[in-house]
């Protein structure tokens, strides 16, 4: 069979057919769609089959040479591989690979820093912070004393700002990173401004990680003393998190053990050997010309987005992108965040809605649209692709009749048209790469055979 692209796979011996109809139809769903959700990547078929593989029966709590089960052997190999990748691949301290989510990731690194509770400063929510950044409607709100700084109007983190706030304040913990900041962090300034207010650093580069571990983001790993990230965004790995040792900390082997007893017992039980397994697939990816020259299409393909929406005069959070992002300001066209991304995905195009500094429309509304490039990359696209989609996008924005904030009508014409454009652009991408099989002889038959 063809492992970049599944054809040739075998019909399973089993058969349920609900499942595998499924599985099939959104292999082709994602094939044909244009996925520009920042927060989204596409995994390599490496990084697929080892999560599929017999590592998921493996049941193993504790770490290498240190388990509470027996037949572990093997996966205490892979764990300390995955562990010395991520290691090298970020300059840390040290690496744990068990956080099941970038979410468990934070939860075990405040724990780590935070063991009796108290006071972080973080960015808001609202302001493209994350959920588990002491949000109201997160645990992490109950656990500590979360106060939060926002970003100024033209939607950047105002440093003087976060300086004030931590001197009045004197957090124990310090949050930087986000989900929605475009711009480029100053790891730097943010730890002057924690040892100044006699805090920890928590840098979370979720969505900058790949950009980091290339180089095109400054590095928080000499400045932070933990970095969380999720493993599964820029990272192109598997569904996962990740805590990362700073270099600048004090006592790294004792920040080492809190965090290793944070993630378990702390938060977590077993941990998820396929998913370890994996995500040092990963880490060996990162490392690679091939990774490195994607990043750099992540990035230019972010700034052609942007030059695109400037032209069509969108205002931009940040005024632009030093990432992989761009964050179109929609207020004063008549279209809310909502109805954009309602209208895009009726064509085959993938973004979300986000609200946008100043916001007066409910999150579920939202007065932004954010786009990303790392899948467009990751499926080999450049800067010329990003052009034209951004300009597809730009189309669709345009011929939208908004009734409402959540109603809308596209004229047939304009989504034919954007329609047309988005299978054009996914003909020339790589085809999205095929999960583990047996699944079916090829993947566009997969109907005939498995629907009655
Ligand atoms: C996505 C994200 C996370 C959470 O990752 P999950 O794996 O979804 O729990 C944490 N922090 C930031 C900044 C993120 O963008």
């Amino acid at each position: 069979m063809d492992w970049e692209t599944g054809a040739g796979r075998m019909r399973p011996a089993f058969e349920d057919d609900a499942v595998f109809a499924l599985l099939a139809e959104e292999e082709r769903r994602q094939r044909d769609t244009l996925q520009m959700v920042a927060a989204a990547s596409t995994a390599p078929w490496q990084v697929l089959w080892c999560n599929g593989s017999v590592l998921t029966n493996v049941t193993g709590e504790g770490y290498p040479g240190r388990r509470y089960h027996s037949g572990c052997g093997v996966f205490d190999r892979l764990e300390e591989l995955a562990c010395r990748r991520a290691r090298d691949v970020f300059g840390a301290s040290f690496a744990n690979v068990q956080p099941h989510s970038g979410t468990n990731a934070n939860l075990a690194a405040l724990r780590a820093l935070l063991p009796r509770g108290g006071k972080v400063l973080s960015m808001s929510l609202k302001a493209g912070g994350h959920l588990s950044h002491g949000a109201r409607a997160s645990v992490t709100s109950t656990l500590y004393g979360v106060h939060h700084y926002g970003v100024t109007r033209d939607g950047l983190i105002d440093l003087e700002e976060v300086r004030t706030l931590a001197l009045g304040l004197r957090p124990d913990v310090v949050i930087c990173g986000g989900s929605a900041y475009p711009r480029e962090l100053d790891f730097a300034a943010f730890r002057k401004i924690a040892d100044e207010a006699g805090a920890a650093l928590l840098a979370d580069v979720s969505h900058i990680a790949g950009l980091v571990a290339a180089g095109l983001h400054p590095s928080p790993v000499p400045y932070a003393h933990l970095v969380t990230t999720s493993t599964y965004k820029q990272l192109a790995g598997p569904r996962g998190g990740l805590v990362l040792g700073g270099t600048n900390v004090p006592d790294p082997g004792e920040l080492e053990r809190r965090v290793g007893a944070a993630v378990f017992p702390g938060v977590q039980g077993t941990p998820a050997p396929h998913s370890i397994a994996a995500k040092a697939w990963a880490f060996g990816h990162v490392a690679t010309p091939d990774f490195h020259a994607m990043c750099r299409r992540i990035v230019t393909a972010a700034r052609a987005v942007a030059e695109v929406f400037a032209d069509h005069g969108y205002a931009l959070v940040g005024s632009g992108t030093d990432t992989h992002m761009v964050l179109a300001d929609l207020r004063g066209t008549g279209t809310t965040g909502w109805v954009a991304e309602k209208a895009l995905e009726s064509c085959g195009v993938l973004v979300n809605r986000n609200v946008v500094p100043e916001d007066t429309l409910p999150a579920a509304v939202a007065g932004g649209l954010r786009i990303g490039t790392n899948t467009l990359a990751a499926r080999g696209g450049d800067a010329e692709h990003a052009r034209r989609a951004a300009e597809l996008i730009v189309g669709v924005l345009g011929s939208v009749e908004s009734h409402g904030p959540t109603s809308y009508t596209l004229p047939p014409a304009a989504r034919a048209l954007a329609r047309r454009r988005v299978a054009e652009i996914c003909g020339e991408l790589r085809d999205v790469p095929a999960g583990p099989g047996p699944l079916s002889p090829t993947t566009t038959n997969v109907q005939e055979v498995m629907q009655p």
